[in-house]
């Protein structure tokens, strides 16, 4: 007969309560970020066909929701906004009459204990879709097909560059109507070079030093991002965006995106997407000790969503699985369209 071990694993998992009592990671709702998308209208709320149970919302239900939001305990939302009209320059990003500085004051004035966040980029309201301005090389045929903002067309990417210090401006004004609709926190997305720099600068000038920035530190280029696109209608008419937004396949030059945001005034890092870049959440952590956000995007929710409609999975136990490897690869806020669900969850706990 075998010696039986000392110590056996298995006598703390008998049981939920001894189960309970030696985890390690949880989930809590005050950590919870829900991303919502705002839209022109009057009680509009349109399903976005590839991202079942979420929806496109005009002001007044996008305080609704917010509310509802805030009575299951999630502490904060990440606004994206829906363009009315786009151009070359995305002047619809900052105008101060905006449609996300128009749902940043009404939740700040309906919901005052709810956390507001807003995405700050071009993307949504450029006609080409890119997060900023748009050069085109001498001659190029795209020229003419970025200007009438036509669908589609295919191009190499020597035909066109990101003016980087051009978008700075734009990012940084964009940014600043937020602040003076009374955003909580900004979340510059456009990965530029620079953007938190120039987005501390412009709030600090503004006096809204106290506006903290969540930085898109390390957001990869990533194809997780289609229904998203659909959500808000910002996927680029040309070109894909791997210029700007990382290579999936590094890891170092993610800790060197993250040290030069937290030099610039960074004061949460986030990693988006969240599943298949863990490592990444993991090492940020470990490196800077700074507040990390997971974003769990479109794709990972997409997945789930439609697995378990096959009945391939089944949906809830797959999300909180989910979010707890979040958690304990680093993360300490959770960007996720299950946001809602989770609060919930924990509530019903
Ligand atoms: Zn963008």
């Amino acid at each position: 007969m075998m010696t039986p071990q000392r110590y056996r694993p298995r006598r703390m998992r008998l049981g939920e309560p001894l189960r309970s009592l030696v985890r390690e990671t949880r989930l809590s709702a005050n950590q919870l970020v829900m991303p919502l998308f705002v839209r022109s209208g009057k009680r509009v709320r349109a399903p976005i066909p590839s991202m079942p149970g979420q929806f496109q919302l005009s002001v007044d239900e996008v305080v609704n929701e917010c509310r509802e939001l805030h009575g299951h305990g999630v502490s904060a939302v990440l606004l994206f906004g829906l363009a009315d009209r786009k151009d070359e320059r995305g002047s619809g990003a900052y105008a101060k009459d905006g449609i996300v500085p128009q749902a940043v004051r009404a939740i700040k004035a309906q919901v005052p204990g709810l956390l507001v966040m807003t995405d700050v980029c071009l993307c949504a309201y450029t006609s080409h879709g890119h997060c900023g301005i748009v050069k085109y090389a001498q001659g190029s045929r795209l020229k003419a097909l970025g200007k009438r903002g036509s669908k589609k067309q295919p191009s190499a990417e020597s035909e066109f560059w990101i003016d980087n210090d051009a978008t700075l401006e734009l990012i940084a004004k964009t940014a600043v109507s937020h602040a003076e609709a009374g955003a909580d926190l900004v979340a510059p997305s456009d990965m530029m070079d620079g953007n938190v720099g120039a987005v501390r600068q412009a709030l600090d000038a503004s006096g809204f030093d106290r506006v903290p920035i969540l930085a898109y530190a390390v957001k990869f280029a990533s194809s997780l991002y289609a229904p998203f696109r659909q959500a808000v209608e910002s996927a680029p008419q040309f070109s894909d965006r791997r210029s700007y937004q990382m290579d999936s396949a590094n890891t170092d030059e993610a800790l060197r995106e993250a040290a030069l945001d937290i030099e610039q005034g960074a004061d949460i890092l986030m990693v988006k997407p969240a599943l298949a870049y863990l490592d990444i959440i993991h090492r940020l952590k470990q490196a800077f000790h700074y507040p990390v956000a997971a974003f769990s995007v479109s794709g990972e929710y997409a997945m789930v969503k439609a697995a378990s409609a096959r009945g391939w999975l089944s949906e809830r136990p797959v999300w909180v699985e989910l979010l707890l490897a979040m958690k304990r690869a680093g993360a300490d806020l959770l960007i996720t369209y299950w946001a809602k669900d989770a609060a919930k969850l924990l509530r019903e706990q």
